[in-house]
């Protein structure tokens, strides 16, 4: 791949995205999950830049971003009232819905599948972006493939410097993990990977809702199976502050990242505070990750294991800490 010049810009850029976007070209994008690295999603050429770029298995499909609801009948067909029910209480928001895919959506899109995942992201400047390009915009997390996902455009930049002429900045995201994925195609609707949108919230818009909890998944949603959001250095989760010590000691140089009342009890010397929330705890995630994996050798992890509330956040914990038997 040929060395381009990464520019980093605000509002100001929205209109070289868009000529760059028009061009065939990825561009980045922030939205409230992560930031998402963007072409046009009917342009199989372009398309396929993004694999480049991320060095993303062929296999993996990738979420189409639009602007709201009236647009998704451009890339999805026979589109059930159910999905026009959960973008008018959830859109725009972290939930991507999986539906039949239009004849125009390329397969590399979709990875070879007849479905297509849709969402319209709650950021300004991704959605003024997709309004002004007039395009759904193919869009997966902007981090090379299997390296924690970006929230910040710094860390977009360590990943994708050279390879993709801009960046939008739009800040941290306000969410801090990728978006729930809901498939509609299934008899029953389906959670594929669970994000911020909640079992609970998608049942009482629909009713009954099934979650794998990640498990059966792996066969539906083709990405889940490769390994994801790892950070660059060994990371371990621990139950206990008992065991986050123990962990600690073992090794060294290492780091505890945990709630307050698990780092009260956890008497080491390098520790971080998570956040309190599950809200507070998504959000500053995968930057606690970004930023401290080139300086540790080990991150151990509070686990959240038997606390609901916080299962899609223990999903992105079990991937960074689960070991290496598969890709
Ligand atoms: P990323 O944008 O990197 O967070 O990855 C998008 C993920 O969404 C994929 O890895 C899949 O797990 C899921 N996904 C996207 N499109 C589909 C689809 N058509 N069917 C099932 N899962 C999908
Ligand atoms: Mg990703």
């Amino acid at each position: 791949m040929d060395k381009i010049e990464t520019q980093i810009g605000g509002i100001e850029k929205i209109d070289e995205a868009v000529r760059l976007l028009h061009e065939g070209e990825v561009v980045v994008i922030p939205t409230e999950t992560v930031y998402g690295l963007a072409a046009n999603a009917l342009n199989a050429k372009a398309v396929k830049k993004i694999f480049l770029a991320k060095g993303r298995p062929q296999d993996n499909p990738l979420i189409v971003h639009i602007e709201d609801a009236n647009k998704a009948k451009m890339v999805a067909v026979d589109i059930p009232e159910s999905a026009y029910l959960l973008w008018e209480e959830f859109s725009p928001g972290p939930l991507t819905i999986v539906l039949k895919k239009h004849p125009l959506v390329p397969y590399v899109t979709t990875a070879g599948l007849e479905t297509v995942g849709i969402r319209i992201p709650n950021n300004e400047l991704a959605l003024e972006t997709i309004r002004r390009s007039n395009l759904p915009l193919a869009a997966p997390s902007a981090n090379i493939s299997g390296r924690v996902s970006p929230t910040e455009a710094r860390f977009v930049y360590d990943d994708m410097n050279g390879k993709i002429p801009l960046i939008l900045d739009g800040g941290p995201c306000k969410v801090g993990i990728e978006s729930t994925v809901l498939d509609l195609t299934k008899e029953t609707p389906t959670i594929l990977r669970p994000g911020a949108i909640t079992e609970d919230m998608l049942s009482a818009c629909l009713g009954k809702v099934v979650n794998h909890k990640g498990k059966v998944v792996r066969a539906a949603s083709p990405g889940m199976k490769y390994a994801h959001y790892k950070p660059m250095c060994a990371c371990f989760a621990a139950k206990t502050s008992d065991e986050a010590k123990e962990l600690y000691n073992h090794f060294t140089n290492s780091l505890v990242i945990a709630r307050q009342d698990f780092l009260d009890t956890c008497d080491v010397d390098n520790k971080i505070h998570l956040g309190e929330t599950p809200e507070e705890c998504m959000r500053n995630y995968f930057r606690i990750l970004r930023e401290n994996e080139n300086i540790y050798d080990v991150i151990i992890i509070e686990s959240f294991e038997n606390e609901p509330q916080y299962l899609a956040l223990q999903n992105r914990i079990a991937k960074a800490t689960e070991k290496p038997d598969k890709i």
